[in-house]
């Protein structure tokens, strides 16, 4: 029987998930399907056993439901999911929940070249892609500073981080501009530059010894990115982030390693 994969989330007629898997799971001549299910937020659990029991495989789950599925007794989730307090992967055949996020992250500034250990981290934003981030590197990490709208929020983040044993600080983002300049890892996780052109992080910050990754991939090129570039910093783009957290989840229920090549390049198709 041909096997089922698929993301829920509302809306999610425009989650790239689809077209990135699909392309994956025919790169390795797996008969499979990967669908679309909008599924409203009252419905998670009804959807998740409903699932279940029509012997789907492995689901991607997107905005607003990474939160609520990590909450849900029917899922167990790994370590780093039960951190971050969100789930954006299910192994439907053992229930088990993931947050790939983190680990794409990861994957995207190392295929970069670029070392986290012992490096001095800011993260831009304290929301969900802030929080698989802040975990994912903190640990390694001489130090990470966390800067968001909310200050609190920040706060609240690296209060966390540092009950972990991290090195960790929370900030307003008016104080990136004692924070940016002595940073090796600039993290944009903030929806600013998300389909308009504005920057998070003032460019006279920005210089060519730093890396900067931003989280947004639409558009591939932002404002943050474009910037820095052009101060020579090296930087790291969200498509990349994209394709490795798919590439994970990919490799999660399969168990064979991702065709991240024909992934990316159904990814660029869309964006
Ligand atoms: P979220 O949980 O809603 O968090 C949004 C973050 O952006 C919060 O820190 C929020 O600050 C901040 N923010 C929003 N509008 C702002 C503004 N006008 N000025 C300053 N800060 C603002 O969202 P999320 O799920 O983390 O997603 C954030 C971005 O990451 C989105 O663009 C999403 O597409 C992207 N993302 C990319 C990947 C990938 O694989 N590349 C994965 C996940 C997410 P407050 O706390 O003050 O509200």
């Amino acid at each position: 029987m041909m096997d089922t994969y698929g993301v829920i989330g509302d809306p999610v007629e425009h989650s790239l998930s689809p077209p990135m898997q699909r392309a994956a799971l025919q790169a390795l001549g797996i008969d499979a399907d990967y669908s679309r299910f909008r599924v409203r937020e009252g419905d998670v659990t009804e959807a998740l056993k409903g699932a279940r029991s029509l012997g789907v495989s492995g689901l991607n789950v997107t905005v607003p439901h990474k939160q609520r599925v990590a909450e849900l007794p029917i899922v167990v989730n790994d370590e780093t999911a039960d951190r971050i307090g969100a789930v954006n992967t299910v192994d439907m055949d053992r229930m088990k929940g993931y947050n790939t996020d983190a680990a794409g992250a990861r994957r995207a500034v190392e295929e970069a070249g670029v070392t986290i250990e012992d490096s001095r981290v800011v993260v831009v934003g304290a929301g969900g892609a802030g929080r698989a981030v802040a975990y994912e590197f903190g640990g390694d990490a001489a130090r990470i500073d966390i800067a968001n709208r909310t200050a609190s929020r920040a706060a609240d983040l690296a209060d966390e981080l540092s009950e972990e044993g991290f090195e960790a600080e929370g900030h307003a983002l008016e104080e990136l501009d004692s924070l940016v300049p002595s940073a090796d890892l600039v993290v944009n996780t903030t929806s600013v530059g998300m389909n308009e052109d504005v920057s998070p992080v003032p460019k006279n910050l920005l210089h060519g010894d730093q890396v900067v990754f931003d989280v947004v991939y639409t558009p591939l090129e932002t404002r943050l990115l474009r910037e820095a570039r052009s101060v020579g910093a090296r930087t790291v783009d969200g498509a990349s982030m994209l394709v490795h957290q798919g590439a994970e989840a990919f490799e999660i229920w399969t168990g064979r390693e991702a065709p991240v090549e024909e992934m990316l390049s159904a990814l660029k198709g869309e964006l």
